[in-house]
């Protein structure tokens, strides 16, 4: 009953859109599979990566390893400069 309950009031909040929206969304756990862009720390090039990438990623330029998979969410080895949707 209480979960129903607070299942209509976040409908209301999302039909009310803006920032109840942004805030709702905030509250949602769910896995968050992004692409990184992850500069190398050894010849600083910048290259996109999967989050969970299932291979290894090396520099394109060097060849150092960017990412390392570990079965869920990879292992980043660079800097990450910016998260991509
Ligand atoms: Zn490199």
């Amino acid at each position: 009953m209480q979960i129903h309950d607070a299942e209509e009031r976040g409908k209301a909040q999302e039909a009310g859109g803006g920032l109840a929206l942004a805030q709702w969304e905030n509250l949602i756990p769910r896995p968050s599979s992004r692409f990184y862009r992850v500069r190398c720390i050894s010849c600083g090039g910048e290259q996109i990566i999967f989050s969970h990438t299932s291979h290894e990623i090396k520099c394109r330029t060097c060849g150092e390893v960017l990412a390392e998979p570990t079965g869920g969410k990879a292992e980043i080895k660079g800097a990450i400069v910016a998260v991509l949707g």
